[in-house]
């Protein structure tokens, strides 16, 4: 961890390993195998069949594709992935990736398909792909050591999920729930998000019973919610309306600062906040807060291994295809599910 008395991290060499002009520089072969070492990390780029995982293997050079010798299929390097269906140029993709990488507080579609040259659905699908694989490949082990926990309230623009009796009264606000594994004890930070009506106390022990440890140590505020919690954990409470952290480090000064970046995201970046996505939305600040100290370059490499690590995405897949019949021609036109 870089010294508080230094510059800020983003502003030091080893924050950007990284770069727009660096990735021009490239021929398309450097850009293909880079994707390469991503998808076959195991194997340190040597690419096997995503079938049957045989790695005799026929090169179709002129397509960039293999053929498996056993199975008798053909692939490529997105096959079978999330960026399976796209019809953009791996450049471009790995250029949307380093552009996503760098935005420390998220990015706009729109502003995304302005920096490629590319459209704004175009831009959307990735977008949206980005975040599910980050919110698809979080780590499923649970929580320990220190963990605080707090709720933030927001009000989406559009509400399809939560547009219920109980919810309208309170003009459709949701609440953000947030653990915060502390960093020390051999553990790194690390955070997990939901989406929730409000600060209850079911949804918050449902949340807290399957992502942390049983007797974890939680730090929260004096909210009625959280009390049930001291039940199977040891539960700490700070009182803000009285002081700022307890004498004994009662605090979640942690998740504060992940809300704030939040809380810009949604004001200053993408202005409608569908509550469908806030999930996503949420998980991806949490992503950006959690790696904050990494370089762009490991940045980078986690989206595309994500990107490269899944099969494809139900969700995104011909999102704007199916809506076809109500948008126009120009949303209409161009959209394939072909390799
Ligand atoms: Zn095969």
């Amino acid at each position: 961890m870089p010294s508080t008395h230094k510059h800020h991290f983003l502003l030091a060499a080893e924050a950007r390993t990284i770069s727009l002009p660096m990735i021009q520089k490239w021929s398309d072969d450097e850009v293909r195998s880079f994707f390469e070492m991503m998808r076959w990390a195991d194997t340190l780029g040597t690419p096997y069949c995503p079938h049957c995982s045989s790695n005799e293997l026929y090169t179709i050079r002129t397509r960039n594709q293999w053929r498996c010798k056993k199975c008798n299929k053909t692939f490529s390097v997105t096959s079978g992935t999330w960026l399976h269906s796209t019809k953009l140029p791996l450049r471009t993709i790995l250029m949307a990736i380093v552009i996503s990488a760098n935005a420390v507080k998220g990015i706009a579609a729109l502003q995304l398909s302005r920096d490629l040259g590319v459209q704004y659905k175009t831009a959307y699908i990735l977008n949206q792909k980005i975040r599910d694989s980050i919110y698809k490949n979080l780590n499923p082990i649970s929580l320990k050591g220190e963990v605080e926990i707090d709720g933030m309230r927001i009000k989406p623009s559009k509400s399809v999920l939560f547009n219920k009796k109980a919810n309208r009264r309170k003009k459709n606000e949701v609440t953000v729930l947030t653990l915060k594994q502390r960093e020390g004890h051999n553990l790194a930070e690390r955070f997990i998000t939901r989406v929730v009506p409000s600060e209850n106390k079911d949804d918050i022990r449902n949340f807290v019973e399957e992502n942390v440890a049983k007797d974890t140590t939680i730090f929260s505020d004096c909210g009625a919610g959280y009390t049930t919690l001291h039940a199977s954990y040891d539960l700490r409470t700070v009182n803000h309306s009285k002081e700022f952290s307890g004498p004994n480090g009662e605090n979640i000064n942690g998740i504060e600062s992940n809300f704030s970046r939040y809380r810009r995201f949604l004001t200053g970046q993408i202005h409608h906040q569908h509550d469908k996505y806030l999930h996503l939305y949420a998980q991806e600040i949490a992503f950006r807060e959690e790696n904050r100290r990494r370089s762009n370059g490991d940045l980078v490499e986690m989206l595309l291994i994500h990107l490269l690590s899944l099969a494809e995405d139900p969700e995104f897949r011909g999102y704007w295809g199916a809506r076809r019949r109500v948008t126009t021609a120009r949303f209409s036109d161009s959209f394939s599910s072909a390799a």
